[in-house]
């Protein structure tokens, strides 16, 4: 098994769980697969079958969603024992091809996606009102050193995400910088997928690459590196924001303002990694609320209760074996019922799984799901 005794069992403080259940009653997927973690809880108190647990194919139904944890009477992480498990199946080789050429890509060329390092940086060409993109020199000073995550660099549909962002701080005036072709993803999907020495080795190296330059704060443009950055890197020094956190900033200081109107009522959908997992819900609703037009509706379920969209955990790359309704579908359907004409992102991974359920649903037409950083393209 390769564990020393007793090792799993600390490491997760599975004996401080009460096996109340809060954490599978509160589990978005279990309407739709069979995952239980209380019971992988439990079972896992027995190291000997670790092993046999690992090979249950719904360790990869979690998506990370962090609910379980919020739940938890006893403070404990319940989806890290799932992605633990994970971590033994990794280790061997042993898992979806799709997550492997991922995985294998992230160490190659520095992001999930296949795509080459060298064209990392090509989504910042002819960006509307912007002569160059400011990329950084080593040593050189900055307020801001922005990362964009791995799928705003490359995928068409998200790569508006990041021209616009550079717009808002163009338009701000923000003293602002990018890395260029040496960014690099920032391991939160290698650990998810069960791959912590990968982890480690995107932590020292992301590390010593932002030391190269002398900035005030960190930016990102996805909740996803945000978390990684901020909670779980051991060896980075340096404030990180997401990009809302920034903008409602500038919204308030007025050193941004926002001339155009979007005529819609917009419902915003909490990524799980920006909401459950940091407890930012503020602030994208505010600069949804400064945008003249926008008449903002509230999902039932948001917040803390926010439903997930099933695109984190490295979800992109492992295939449900489940054929019931995607919860992403749920969430359009639940946006109808509000007479909502806009679904808001502030995430690369929820504008795709929304889009593709809204597709699903044959309700295009109808509503249109868009990253605030799409809807602030339209008014600045
Ligand atoms: S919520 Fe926490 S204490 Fe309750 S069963 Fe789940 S892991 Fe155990
Ligand atoms: S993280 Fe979310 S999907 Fe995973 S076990 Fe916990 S509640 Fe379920």
């Amino acid at each position: 098994m390769g564990i020393e005794e007793g090792t799993f069992v600390k490491k997760y403080d599975l004996l401080g769980c009460i096996q109340c259940g809060r954490c599978t009653g509160g589990c978005p997927v279990t309407v739709r697969t069979p995952l239980n973690v209380r019971r992988f809880v439990y079972d896992a108190l027995n190291e000997e079958i670790l092993e046999e647990l690992s090979d249950k194919p719904e360790i990869w139904d979690c998506t990370t969603c962090n609910t379980c944890a919020l739940r938890c009477p006893k403070g404990l992480e319940p989806f890290e024992v799932l992605i633990g498990l994970r971590s033994m199946k990794a280790e061997e080789g042993n898992i979806e091809p799709t997550a492997r050429d991922a995985l294998e890509s992230m160490f190659n060329n520095g992001n999930p996606w296949g795509k080459p390092a060298a064209k990392r940086c090509d989504w910042m060409e002819g960006i509307e009102g912007v002569e160059k993109v400011r990329i950084l020199e080593e040593g050189e000073k900055a307020d801001v050193l922005v990362h964009i995550c791995c799928t705003a660099c490359y995928d068409p549909r998200i790569i508006p995400l990041a021209r616009n962002l550079v717009r808002v701080l163009e338009k701000a005036g923000i003293d602002y910088g990018f890395i260029g072709t040496e960014e690099k993803h920032c391991g939160s999907e290698a650990r998810r997928l069960g791959e912590e020495g990968l982890f480690e080795y995107f932590d020292e190296e992301n590390s010593e690459l932002f030391s190269r330059f002398d900035v005030k704060r960190l930016v990102t443009l996805s909740p996803h590196c945000f978390n990684t950055f901020k909670n779980e890197y051991q060896n980075l020094n340096l404030p990180v924001l997401h990009y809302t956190q920034l903008i409602a900033e500038l919204l308030e200081s007025k050193a941004l303002d926002l001339p155009g109107e979007i005529a819609s009522r917009v419902v915003y959908h909490d990524p799980c990694y920006l909401g459950k997992k940091n407890l930012v819900f503020d602030e994208p609703r505010y600069i949804l609320g400064e945008i003249k037009g926008v008449e903002l509706a509230e999902f039932l379920r948001s917040k803390e209760r926010s439903l997930c969209c099933e695109g984190g955990g490295g979800k992109m790359w492992v295939e449900s074996q489940s054929k019931a309704p995607r919860l992403a579908e749920t969430r359009v359907l639940d946006a109808q019922a509000l007479g909502a004409n806009t679904i808001a992102v502030a995430c690369p991974f929820c504008l795709l799984t929304i889009e593709d359920a809204l597709k699903v649903k044959g309700l295009e037409e109808e509503m249109r799901v868009a990253d605030i950083l799409e809807l602030l393209g339209e008014v600045i």
